[in-house]
């Protein structure tokens, strides 16, 4: 099959990969940087394998809140007075004062949703939805790469100088369970569950909040089903938000951490584990503990906690599936037959060197076999590169520190990279004589015009 490479003039200075919140903070970013007229104007497009815009759309549970302030949303941190704020959000949608009466710094899930929804819409003609990329191949001029040729699932080839990938995270299930109709992790809930009428018992596997609010839900949802709640932990545990602890969170501690050694590293990701990782909201366990107690007083136990637990075995029959429970601190085991199995356990950051495919071998690896990234959220490369692969998300998490996988350091992250892109793109300019002038747009064309058919 040919593939056509898209006649879109230049290609592109930026093109980002994955439309979650990163890469829409990143384009909010450069639209303002556009619209103001300072430095070069840059040429950019995102690429989003979805149909429109979606943030674990699975888990938009009608009363789960957010766990990071309100004011940490695309760009409150980076400029106050952006009209891309959640403020300016609520302002449009009449609930401004509302909101500011419920006295919250936590909004709801679906409601941040719908503000990511509004700030994507406003910044839609930098986004092509429903476009999968495949593969990323490198384009080489003697040592040095001076650009990607972006391969998709719609058969269309895009070449960019720089990319920017923010691809997320990928749901993981424990070694030994395999997906199925009736095993499904977290992230499908809500679709799952809105296929069963009904259900007699479901096994919630895990402890973090995603598995707390799961078990919340189907305890409501079905109110005729029990909820038997695997881990192995004795309890749910509060996550630490104390604003000492929160300070782990702080943009300025993206340099601290970049800069210390790997082992130090190690120890602050180890100690600020329980800011982020298997922990729930206090309020959250307080409200399954009342139904809990309320439960043994009425006499009948919906929800099962199975503490100190984990699952030995799993064996799907005709109409559902047979799972033993086994206690990890007496070898009990316990035999539950359910509709089915909800893997709340967790996410894993993708490889984003597995795009690049061969050319893999040119990024520089840690000891662990981590990929390098440099403090502009780069990867470094062998040769270095006048063409760069910027990455946002977990991936960075043991170079730039826990705040990679979540929304806190968004909105400075994207200024992080737009800074270097610019100072990056103005060096270059400055560097190559005759280069390619400026369009009558003061767009960019010193990258390669993307016009032709290839493979
Ligand atoms: C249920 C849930 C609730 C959360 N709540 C919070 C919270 O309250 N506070 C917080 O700080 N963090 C929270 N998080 C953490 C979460 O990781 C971040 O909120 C955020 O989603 C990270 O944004 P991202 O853009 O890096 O990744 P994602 O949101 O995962 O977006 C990645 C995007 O890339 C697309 N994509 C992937 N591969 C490709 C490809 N090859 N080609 C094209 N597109 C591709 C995906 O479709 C997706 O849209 C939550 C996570 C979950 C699962």
């Amino acid at each position: 099959m040919s593939t056509v490479l898209r006649d879109e003039g230049p290609s592109y200075d930026l093109l980002g990969v994955g439309f979650g919140p990163s890469n829409l903070a990143l384009a909010i970013a450069v639209s303002e940087h556009n619209a103001a007229s300072r430095g070069p104007h840059l040429n950019v497009r995102f690429l989003e394998r979805q149909k429109t815009f979606g943030w674990h759309r699975g888990m938009l549970i009608d009363d789960a809140t957010m766990q990071v302030s309100f004011l940490k949303d695309l760009v409150t941190m980076r400029n106050p007075a952006s009209d891309f704020s959640f403020l300016c959000y609520l302002h449009e949608r009449g609930r401004l004062v509302d909101f500011i009466n419920h006295k919250t710094l936590f909004p709801l899930r679906v409601e941040f949703h719908d503000y990511f929804c509004w700030a994507a819409e406003r910044v839609g003609d930098l986004v092509r939805y429903g476009t999968e990329v495949t593969a990323v191949r490198p384009v080489v001029d003697g040592a040095e790469i001076v650009r990607f040729e972006v391969h998709t699932n719609t058969g269309e080839v895009y070449s960019a100088r720089n990319l920017a990938v923010a691809t997320g995270l990928i749901p993981s299930l424990p070694d030994g369970i395999v997906e199925s109709k009736r095993v499904w992790h977290n992230s499908d809930l809500l679709y799952k569950v809105d296929e069963m009428s009904a259900a007699s018992r479901f096994v919630v596997l895990g402890a973090g909040q995603s598995a707390a609010e799961t078990t919340a839900l189907l305890h409501s949802r079905f109110p005729d089903a029990e909820v038997c709640a695997v881990f192995s932990r004795f309890g749910y545990s509060p996550s630490d938000d104390s604003p000492f602890a929160n300070r782990v969170f702080d943009p300025a501690v993206v340099d601290e951490f970049h800069g210390a050694p790997p082992e130090v590293r190690k120890q602050i990701l180890d100690y600020h584990a329980n800011t982020n990782y298997s922990v729930v909201d206090l309020d959250l366990i307080e409200e399954l503990y009342r139904r809990h107690y309320r439960e043994k007083v009425l006499g009948v136990e919906r929800l099962r906690i199975f503490q100190a637990s984990r699952i030995a075995q799993l064996a799907e029959t005709e109409d559902g599936v047979r799972v033993t429970v086994e206690s990890l601190t007496t070898s009990e085991r316990t035999v539950l037959e359910a509709d089915a199995v909800v893997c709340a356990t967790g996410y894993r950051p993708g490889d984003v060197t597995t795009l690049l495919g061969d050319a893999a071998s040119i990024c520089r690896r840690d000891d662990a076999g981590r990929p390098l990234v440099a403090r502009d959220y780069r990867l470094l490369t062998t040769p270095d590169s006048g063409a760069a692969v910027y990455v946002q998300g977990g991936v960075t998490e043991h170079t730039h520190g826990i705040t990679s996988s979540l929304l806190s350091n968004n909105a400075v992250r994207a200024q992080e990279i737009l800074d270097s892109l610019l100072s990056r793109i103005t060096a270059a300019r400055a560097g190559e004589a005759g280069a390619a002038p400026a369009d009558s747009n003061g767009r960019s064309t010193y990258a390669h015009a993307a016009v032709g058919v290839v493979g």
